[in-house]
């Protein structure tokens, strides 16, 4: 029996293979990227592009379903392709350990059927509208917090984007995070696997739902919130903001962990093997390399570079310090 036999009963022949011909690219390889993708890769889309900056940490493997024990410490983007290249091996699938900032997101993500939130950030979302704007490719916000899970499939003009109903990001003190708020696994199982659902309608070929989902399964709420009525002018007059802004180099601080992500935009090469050697001759330590990163300690801090220029140094060190550290070293 053929691998789709199951959901080409319920979708008709020529709709499941419509799944073959689709790209989507899934933002974020984390809670809810994992199971998005999982469902995805499984059900047959042609082609995944994987795009995640992280990787794979011991308070992950709570939620994260696709990664085990022997990921820690891989790129999510690259353990992820490994575990579906496994689930289904006829899909084409697409690695990239990149941060998505406004200086590559356009580059990035052109050329795709379908954009998919798999971010735990409004500033990633606030860009997958932008992008969604700019390209007219449909995207799927999806988010889980606590025990809550939310989705609302988006494709501007034909109909609202995000900034209708939100104008600007939420400044980051009112937003609740995985930090803040904890976040419990099956909540997450059900915003990505709705998220899934609606993605699976629009790449076969039927109208996703246009109501913003809200359940909040610990209190047991249900929510369908009509989208706004009037467009906002962003998506009217297509003005892009966010994917027009540009800044060189920025420091913060890690969601759930001590230490400082740091990135330049626009993205830039690194010469890995130049920096290992300075760096060795620096820390007096060994520094190990990998075609995409390079990574050892300096003082308190572990330390990895990137070969697009960006860098994570987990330890007790500030944002101001990060940044001085990666001028110092890198040279910004
Ligand atoms: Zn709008």
């Amino acid at each position: 029996m053929s691998r789709y036999a199951k959901q080409r009963i319920y979708l008709g022949k020529e709709a499941d293979a419509r799944l073959r011909e689709r790209r989507v690219a899934v933002i974020g390889l984390g809670a809810t990227g994992s199971v998005i993708a999982s469902w995805l890769a499984r059900a047959g889309v042609g082609h995944l592009t994987l795009i995640d900056r992280d990787l794979v940490e011991r308070s992950n493997l709570q939620r994260q379903l696709l990664y085990g024990e022997s990921d820690l410490g891989e790129p999510k983007a690259e353990a992820a392709a490994r575990r579906l290249a496994d689930a289904n091996p006829d899909v084409v699938l697409t690695p990239l350990v990149t941060d998505l900032t406004s200086g590559n997101a356009r580059e990035v993500l052109t050329g795709f059927d379908l954009l998919l939130d798999g971010s735990d950030n409004f500033e990633v979302r606030f860009l997958l509208n932008d992008v969604a704007i700019a390209t007219g490719t449909p995207w799927i916000y999806c988010g889980a917090i606590g025990g809550e899970a939310m989705v609302w499939p988006l494709h501007p003009p034909a109909t609202a984007c995000l900034r209708c109903l939100m104008e600007e990001p939420p400044e980051s003190a009112d937003v609740d995070t995985c930090d803040s708020a904890g976040v419990l696994g099956p909540a997450v199982g059900v915003a990505a696997s709705w998220a899934a659902m609606e993605a699976l309608k629009l790449l076969s070929g039927t109208a996703p739902h246009v109501d913003l989902v809200r359940f909040d399964l610990w209190r047991n709420e249900r929510q369908f919130l009509k989208p706004p009525a009037t467009r906002c002018r962003y998506c009217r007059e297509r003005v892009t903001e966010f994917l027009d802004a540009r800044w060189t180099l920025k420091a913060s601080r890690l969601c759930g962990l001590e230490g400082v992500q740091i990135r330049v935009n626009p993205p830039r090469q690194l010469d890995l093997p130049r920096l290992q050697e300075r760096l060795q001759s620096r820390t007096g330590s060994d520094w190990h390399r990998a075609p995409m990163l390079l990574r050892g300690q300096d003082g308190d801090n572990r330390i990895t570079l990137f070969s697009d220029g960006r860098a994570l140094l987990h330890g007790p060190i500030t944002p101001e310090r990060a940044r001085s550290w990666y001028s110092e070293v890198v040279g910004a």
